[in-house]
């Protein structure tokens, strides 16, 4: 018997798009990706929709609203397999500055009616909300990573994904490291793979795209930095860009100054 087209649901809370946009940015492979899954559900692409339930779903972007947590697990629901795709879906993305302030203060300035304005105090990562099967990192997703994801749902195994830092993929390439050659601060050694190393390609340290490694060393790469001479201010706000909000970097504080 032939078996099934997986049936696929590309889904987005709040976010830029950029991830979603990775799935087209496939270029080459994109007609195989369009043949192997039926891809059901995919607004940013067309408005054609074709019920659920879906085996797989592509999540993009961050709980900020109440409607979005209602939303999720709806989504949940109707997805056999649930599987984060980014940085504001894996760690509450770059809206998640707005959780060290006060929502309220930044709607006050931002809009003329802010009592039109629901949303939640926080922007979060899609696992504060329902179970996640899977989380791709990066801002935005690598497109071979993505790949690999897609080939592996299909084929029913583990996806092949890195779990060592940029630091690797910066020595791979043969890069001289910007952090010991010319003092600048780099978050490479506690950050994912996925990326290629490219700021340190271009004699910059890295932003932090992909989050947190396995096990990062958050603490000692901290004091480095203020060994490199940066306050205890700068060193925390290193951390929070991207993926700041992420259960290892957003602990940098309580660690620096304990
Ligand atoms: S430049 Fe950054 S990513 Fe590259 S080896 Fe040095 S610390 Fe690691
Ligand atoms: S900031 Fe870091 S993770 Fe992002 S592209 Fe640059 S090196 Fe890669």
């Amino acid at each position: 018997m032939a078996k099934k087209t997986p049936r696929i649901a590309v889904y987005k809370f709040a976010s830029c798009d950029g991830c979603q946009l990775s799935i087209l940015d496939l270029e080459d492979e994109l007609l195989e990706v369009g043949q192997r899954f039926d891809i059901a559900y995919f607004m940013e692409v067309t408005k054609a929709v074709k019920k659920g339930p879906y085996d797989v779903g592509l999540v993009e972007g961050s709980i900020t609203t109440p409607h979005d947590v209602e939303l999720i697990k709806t989504i949940r629901k109707e997805c056999k397999k649930l599987v984060t795709i980014g940085a504001c879906a894996t760690a509450g993305g770059i809206q998640a500055l707005r959780n060290w302030a006060s929502v309220e203060e930044f709607s006050k300035y931002v809009y003329a009616k802010p009592e039109y304005i629901q949303t939640l105090e926080k922007s979060s990562p899609i696992s504060e909300y329902v179970q996640v099967d899977l989380e791709l990192k990066g801002c935005p997703v690598n497109k071979y990573q993505l790949l690999e994801v897609l080939s592996a749902l299909i084929a029913g195994r583990k996806p092949n994904l890195p779990t060592y830092s940029v630091c690797m993929e910066c020595k791979m390439k043969g890069n001289v490291c910007v952090a010991v050659a010319k003092g600048i601060p780099c978050l490479g050694p506690v950050v994912q793979a996925g990326c290629g190393a490219l700021c340190p390609s271009y004699a910059r340290g890295c932003y932090g795209c992909f989050g947190p490694m396995e096990s990062p060393n958050v603490k000692s790469i901290a004091k480095k930095f203020i060994e490199l001479g940066m306050d205890k201010k700068d060193v925390i706000l290193k951390f929070r860009g991207f993926t700041g909000w992420s259960k290892e970097f957003r602990e940098v504080n309580g660690l620096i100054e304990g």
